[in-house]
């Protein structure tokens, strides 16, 4: 930041009499800017023995496998953000179990929440390319192009899943039941 948003003078950086880490401050106006982690909201879509990746038109990470997921927006909550990324990324429609995985990644300031989900597939066709993807697919585990994924917290997601299902498929409980994986939450400092 160079210029405050409130004002347009410049700013500097620097720690705030009362504070204990450094801020972008303006001191024409007295404005603090505080900068936070953003929310990355997101989907894990099942259908059957298969979930659905779509192949990221965009950067970072072109050409990579992912989950639906993006930044959450202001004024709406996290189940509706995943809702929402799903629909643009995978055109497809979910209905939302549980909060699956929330990973922290502070050294890139975002905090990643991903709903396991089912894809609703009475509606047709029940998923396809939104503008941010070249691709949109359903994999089976042994088929998942584990090389070729975007991001270590969607490679995270995916093994925890697939170990969660094993688990629960040893267990001879139904693994299409959302409510029996819980929550997994981790930290990544770096990939
Ligand atoms: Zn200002």
């Amino acid at each position: 930041m160079n210029f405050c948003s409130h004002c347009g003078a410049p700013v500097r950086f620097a720690i705030p009499s009362d504070d204990d880490r450094p801020r972008y401050l303006c001191d024409n106006c007295g404005t603090i800017h505080y900068q936070n982690p953003r929310i990355v909201a997101g989907s894990l879509p099942i259908l059957g023995d298969r979930v659905l990746l779509c192949r990221r038109a965009i950067v970072p990470r072109e050409g990579c496998w992912t989950l639906p997921a993006g930044f959450m927006e202001n004024g709406e909550t996290t189940p509706e953000a995943a809702i929402r990324e799903t629909r643009e990324e995978a055109c497809a429609e979910i209905e939302l179990g549980g909060l699956y995985t929330m990973v922290d990644l502070p050294h890139i300031n975002q905090v990643y929440m991903i709903y396991l989900a089912r894809l609703r597939d009475d509606v047709a066709p029940a998923f396809s390319a939104g503008p941010e993807s070249l691709e949109v697919r359903l994999f089976r585990e042994e088929d998942i192009p584990w090389s070729e994924l975007a991001f270590s917290t969607i490679t995270k997601t995916l093994e925890c899943y697939f170990r969660d299902r094993a688990r629960l498929e040893r267990e001879a409980r139904d693994v299409q039941t959302l409510d029996l994986y819980s929550l997994h939450s981790d930290v990544i400092r770096r990939w």
